[in-house]
C-alpha cells in the first residue's frame, strides 16, 4: 500500500482536509553536501544512494506561513482534489517491532500553486 506512493505520482484525496499553509524553499542537502551520494569514511569505494535525499543532491523544506500577526494561514482542500506527490517524509522513530505505514509517512501534495501535507491513509494513487 506505501509502495507507488512516490515523487511525480498523481493522488486523489480521500477526505476534506485543513493544513497551515506552507511555503516550499530546495536547500542543498545536507548529509551529502549536494554531492547526492554517501561514501563510506573507511573505505572510499563504498559508494551508495543519500538516504537524506535520495540522490537529488537536494531536499525540500517546508515552511509554516503564518499572517502579519503570527497567526497560522489555514488552507482547505476538499475531498477528490487531486495533486502531485511532491515529497514523502517518515514521521516518527522505529525500530524491529514497529515499522513505517500509512499512518507515519507524511505526503506533500502539489495542486497547481498550492500544496497540501496529509497521511497516506487519506489518499489514493490515481493510475
Ligand atoms: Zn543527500
Amino acid at each position: 500500500m506505501i509502495d507507488g506512493f512516490v515523487a511525480g505520482k498523481s493522488v486523489t484525496l480521500t477526505k476534506d482536509i485543513k493544513n497551515q499553509k506552507k511555503e516550499f524553499i530546495e536547500k542543498t542537502c545536507t548529509s551529502c553536501k549536494g554531492a547526492g551520494k554517501w561514501i563510506n569514511s573507511f573505505n572510499e569505494e563504498d559508494v551508495r544512494e543519500c538516504f537524506g535525499c535520495g540522490s537529488a543532491g537536494k531536499v525540500l523544506i517546508g515552511l509554516n506561513v503564518n499572517d502579519e500577526r503570527g497567526k497560522p494561514v489555514w488552507e482547505r482542500f476538499t475531498k477528490g482534489t487531486v495533486g502531485t506527490i511532491k515529497k514523502t517524509l517518515v514521521t516518527g522513530k522505529f525500530n524491529s517491532y514497529t515499522k513505517p505505514d500509512v499512518n507515519n509517512i507524511e505526503v506533500f501534495v502539489e495542486v497547481g500553486e498550492r500544496s497540501f501535507h496529509t497521511k497516506i491513509s487519506n489518499l489514493e494513487l490515481k493510475e
